[in-house]
């Protein structure tokens, strides 16, 4: 009989954990007596952490990796990742937009030999039209500039053999875009549909400044085109003067001396400017990642571990387990 594992990354879902739970153990219990949910607590205010305690408490499969603050979901899911002991790993948000009973599906699939199952929504009907557009422009993106195959098809409710989470495990980078990666790692994959819920309770914690910088990481963790396109931009605006040198050179020894426009000159040096600058800002933006990485610090700090063992993480824990 094989082990799963749920792993779910938990921000502020206070009202969300215990709806969560029924749901995701009614489903765990119908495949197979021997399951856990790994919950990560990464870093709540809110009375998140006390039911988590408390759950673990009634149910010892409800284990719970309580993180030293807010590192943010990829990182949280990188820790659970570390931790799980199943044959294998399903990764789910808290909030039920995720339905649980979509595992039963995923489980035929590792059953027929895949060792990666994605879940994807058949419509995001769910989602305002802006991020639908924006999330559709970014993938658009991300499978032009990266080598991520199926890049249309990736998330994070997804389902990893053991051999997959070993695999991950090994990742030491900081710079982290989960899906980027599951679908990077190769493998057996496949895909299953689900319909998109609404959130149970409370508000995504994605701000679009968030999403942005998400969408960043994305793109810079899995490629280097946007460092390489200046030397070809450059090539073109060098090519463009050349002729317009030529031009100019042309007009003074045909038509005399023109004495050329301010304004020309003010458009020239502003693009000019302006170009450097973005080149400028995108190398920095491999700079900071580069200077991330060097520091080395470890990926995340826990706190306290209920029902885990702290030597399958290879990490510090900063105070014992219970
Ligand atoms: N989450 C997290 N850390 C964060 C933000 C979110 O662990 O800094 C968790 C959150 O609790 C939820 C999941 O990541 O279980 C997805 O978050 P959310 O529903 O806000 O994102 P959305 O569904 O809007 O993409
Ligand atoms: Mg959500």
């Amino acid at each position: 009989m094989s082990k799963i594992s749920l792993v779910v990354p938990i921000y502020n879902e206070a009202e969300n954990i215990t709806p969560f739970y029924e749901r995701a153990s009614k489903v765990l219990d119908g495949l197979t007596p021997q399951w856990e949910i790994i919950c990560v607590n990464d870093g709540s205010q809110d009375g998140s952490m006390a039911l988590l305690v408390s759950l673990h408490q009634k149910d010892p499969r409800i284990k719970v990796v309580d993180l030293s603050r807010n590192f943010g979901k990829e990182i949280a899911l990188s820790a659970g990742i570390d931790y799980v002991s199943g044959d294998i790993l399903i990764t789910m948000d808290a909030d039920l937009q995720h339905p649980p009973e979509v595992i039963t599906e995923m489980i035929k699939k590792w059953h027929e030999g895949c060792e990666i199952v994605f879940a994807f929504r058949r419509s995001r009907k769910a989602e305002g039209w802006v991020k639908r557009h924006t999330s559709k422009v970014f993938y658009w993106l991300l499978g032009w500039l990266t080598d991520i195959p199926s890049h249309n098809r990736i998330g994070d409710f997804c389902l990893l053999d053991r051999r997959v989470v070993e695999a991950l495990k090994q990742f030491q980078e900081h710079n982290r875009f989960m899906k980027g990666l599951f679908a990077w790692v190769g493998f057996k994959q496949d895909f299953v549909m689900y319909d998109m819920h609404v959130r149970n309770s409370g508000t995504t914690k994605w701000s679009y400044w968030r999403l942005w910088n998400f969408a960043i990481e994305g793109i810079t963790s899995f490629s280097s085109v946007p460092l390489r396109v200046w030397t070809y931009v450059g090539c073109c605006i060098a090519l463009i003067s050349l002729i317009y040198a030529t031009v100019l050179v042309i007009q003074t020894i045909a038509l005399g001396i023109d004495v050329p426009g301010y304004a020309s000159l003010m458009v020239g040096i502003l693009f000019i400017g302006g170009i450097q600058l973005i080149s400028l800002g995108i190398i920095g933006e491999y700079i900071g990642r580069i200077y991330r990485e060097v520091k080395s610090r470890p990926l995340y700090l826990v706190k306290r571990l209920y029902g885990l063992n702290t030597a399958r993480s290879k990490e510090t824990v900063t105070s014992p387990t219970e």
